[in-house]
């Protein structure tokens, strides 16, 4: 063969490797941030009812589902290793820092975050008002340990991750991916104490589904979140202290002020129906409102609005009504605006906005 030609066939080559890689992007990058819970527990055996959360590491988690890493370049960070039941100020804190530091980061599409069904409707709904990034942020759990029959961890976090690699993922607010349906932190509460079918949004809806990896949005979460928050992490090193106090027959005020004696600077109460308690927790609660401890009632109904001054004049109670949230998506809104104000109408606001 001549130079000539030589030259000429390297060319062509180089020009049809470069247009196959142009036809084929690039994976996004999606950083998975581990804290723990049932997706890393393990049990003895596995038809055992009794397991514990949180002994699997993230790079076992990522070994376990090799099919994530046709949808995207994964790395993974252990944040903890805890089951959320134990889910904690000093996690938060950290795990919000290291969100909010990776998805300034150019090269990152997205966070995928593992973390237990306990409280992960909590830890979701803060980092949608803390989190200061468009780019979506992504929760996923499991009921079944790793080591069960039918674990439902490694479908789960493989849907999470095509969420998060979705470009249509963006501007949702931070999102839980569980069981095949796509929730908006607000929304979504874990209504089974043991059933795969456990997170529902009961009062707004699916933000969307996810099957086998294939996404389709219907809509965007309920209420403010991310980039259009108004709260932020910025110089805040603690959260207050605020106590839920559930309400039933006979409840009376021991528990209201005994909280509030413990240190608790706002108070939620999980009230009856529409967030109503017996006269006597009125009183004690009215008494501590007047003292500027600052009081939500919110509803142990797992559905439904708490309206404002509909069977409790909270206007005269010196009271907030949670409206759409229930009693520990209030407490995790109340903590927040706790750092900026007490002024009754601006938290208000808050739980109208958020
Ligand atoms: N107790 C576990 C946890 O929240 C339950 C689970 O993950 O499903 O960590």
């Amino acid at each position: 063969m001549s130079r000539q030609r030589v030259v000429l066939s390297v060319l062509v080559l180089v020009l049809l490797c470069g247009a196959a890689a142009a036809a084929e992007p690039a994976l996004p990058n999606v950083v998975v941030l581990a804290t723990g819970g049932t997706i890393a527990g393990a049990a003895g055996s596995d038809v055992q009812a009794g397991y514990a959360s949180g002994q699997v590491g993230v790079e076992q988690l990522l070994a376990a589902v090799p099919q994530a890493k046709n949808l995207a370049v994964l790395r993974g960070e252990q944040i903890s290793n805890i089951g959320s039941q134990d889910m904690n100020d000093e996690v938060w804190l950290e795990l919000a820092r290291r969100v909010n530091e990776l998805v300034a980061m150019p090269d990152v599409a997205g966070v995928v975050i593992t973390h237990g069904t306990d409280t992960i409707e909590e830890t979701a709904y803060f980092l949608n008002l803390v989190v200061k990034s468009k780019k979506p942020v992504v929760l996923t759990a499991s009921m079944r340990p790793s080591t069960a029959l039918s674990a439902d961890g490694p479908l789960n976090f493989y849907n999470a991750v095509a969420v998060a690699a979705n470009r249509d993922a963006a501007g949702r607010g931070v999102l839980v991916v569980i069981n095949d349906w796509i929730h908006g932190a607000s929304s979504l509460t874990k209504t089974s104490t043991t059933a795969v079918q456990t997170f529902l949004s009961p009062l707004s809806g699916l933000v969307g589904t996810v099957a086998y990896g294939e996404v389709e949005f219907y809509r965007g979460p309920v209420g403010r979140n991310t980039v259009d928050s108004e709260f932020s992490l910025d110089g805040v090193t603690t959260l207050p202290r605020v106590d839920i106090i559930m309400a039933y027959e006979n409840v009376d005020g021991a528990l209201i002020d005994a909280a509030v004696a413990a240190g608790a600077k706002g108070l939620v109460i999980a009230g009856v129906g529409n967030g109503n308690m017996t006269q006597e927790a009125v009183k004690a609660l009215a008494a501590q409102a007047k003292k500027g401890i600052v009081c939500v009632r919110s509803s142990r109904v797992v559905t439904g609005r708490v309206g404002r001054n509909v069977e409790l004049d909270d206007d005269a109670l010196g009271f907030v009504a949670s409206l759409g949230l229930n009693p520990q998506k209030s407490r995790v809104l109340l903590r927040l605006a706790l750092t900026k104000t007490k002024d009754l109408k601006q938290i208000q606001r808050y739980f109208d906005e958020y």
